[in-house]
């Protein structure tokens, strides 16, 4: 986004959005500037709905994330819940609420167009047209925040969208991608605590994660899955909702987990807490059938198998994991919760999804 003008408004804020997130799609027959937008989903298809909160000091913090990177994960967050349905997206829409003192001063300005720069990109790069939104002035005065709210449309072929819940005993687990990298990257951060500087978005599992549509709608045009789920909050979280939904228990191999280089750095047991509960990773966990043989990638992403799902039985942990000396222990669920208690006293300035 270029500049901002001195003097902008609500009206010339949006006006310069319009410009800039232009498309002429057939299947958006109106896009920014009337009431609504007009979409046109696919002949036989059926149109999936997320939404997702990005709020300043609970997701990012003005003084550790470039803007681009808050425009990014914006995105990418809604754009992760359409891949783990296996949909292809429609529309974007984005509800944003800024301080007025952004508006007032030339840093606030530049921070704004540098999160549509952000968000732009990304758009493009998965030709996800914005088709409209909301724009506030937020509360709070001097400590007003800046919050943006993400609703994504996608669209399925009818009946093919993978859910959480249709897993089968027997199935096997697998992952994309590795784990661990985006709560290895915050916390390289938070250590150095002043703003990450970065002249590309490769390579910055926190910072920019690629959300994984391609491979989501692979899985269902090739017939792969029979569950799927995205890592936002962690595998052993993200996991305990698969294995609730589909009403089964997981069985996971630690030595099979792909960790991500940069939690390696980190050593042992760091590297193994930021796989396990790290969250924000954007990757896929699906099952698949025990007699379905994957390849080892899909899209160009790596596909690892971790573990398998059996049947659930009382008294029994619903997730254990196997260590590289063979014992078996209770996987417990240690991602990102929201008004959890914390058990031990965590630092309330760690932003988290
Ligand atoms: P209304 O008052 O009728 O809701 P607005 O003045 O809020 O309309 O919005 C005018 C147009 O600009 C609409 O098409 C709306 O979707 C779009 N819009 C407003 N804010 C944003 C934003 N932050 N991002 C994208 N589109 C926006
Ligand atoms: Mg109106």
């Amino acid at each position: 986004m270029k500049k901002l003008p001195k003097l902008v408004t609500e009206l010339t804020l949006i006006e310069q959005i319009r410009r800039d997130f232009h498309t002429s799609q057939k299947n958006i027959p109106l896009g920014i500037g009337d009431d609504c937008a007009i979409l046109r989903p696919p002949q036989d298809s059926e149109v999936l709905v997320t939404t997702d909160f990005t709020i300043e000091g609970r997701h990012f913090r003005r003084d550790l994330h470039p803007p681009e990177s808050v425009g990014h994960r914006c995105l990418a967050r809604g754009l992760s819940d359409l891949a783990a349905m296996g949909a292809t997206p429609l529309a974007a829409f984005l509800s944003l609420a800024l301080p007025a003192k952004m508006l007032a001063e030339s840093a606030g300005r530049v921070w704004i167009a540098a999160f549509f720069d952000g968000l732009r990109a990304l758009a493009e790069s998965h030709r996800v047209p914005l088709a409209g939104g909301d724009t506030s002035e937020s509360s709070g005065g001097k400590n007003a925040l800046i919050l943006a709210d993400i609703i994504l449309i996608g669209t399925a072929p009818k009946d093919t969208a993978l859910r959480r819940s249709g897993a089968s005993a027997g199935d096997v687990l697998y992952v994309t991608g590795q784990l661990g990298g985006a709560a290895a990257e915050l916390s390289n951060m938070m250590r150095r605590n002043r703003r990450a500087s970065t002249s590309s978005t490769l390579d910055h599992p926190h910072l920019f994660p690629e959300p994984r549509l391609d491979v989501g709608e692979a899985l269902i045009r090739r017939r792969l899955a029979t569950a799927c789920i995205d890592l936002s909050d962690g595998l052993s979280s993200d996991l305990a909702h698969l294995c609730r939904a589909s009403r089964l228990s997981a069985e996971i191999e630690q030595t099979a987990l792909p960790i991500h280089p940069l939690a390696r750095k980190l050593g042992e047991p760091t590297a193994l807490e930021a796989a396990l509960n790290g969250g924000e990773d954007y990757e896929l966990l699906f099952a698949a059938p025990h007699s379905t043989s994957l390849p080892t990638s899909l899209a160009g992403v790596p596909v690892t198998r971790i573990g398998t799902l059996k049947a659930r039985r009382s008294g029994h942990p619903m997730m254990t994991i196997l260590s590289p000396h063979g014992t078996r222990a209770e996987l417990k669920s240690g991602g990102w919760e929201h008004f959890k208690q914390p058990s031990k006293p965590k630092k309330s300035s760690r932003p988290r999804a």
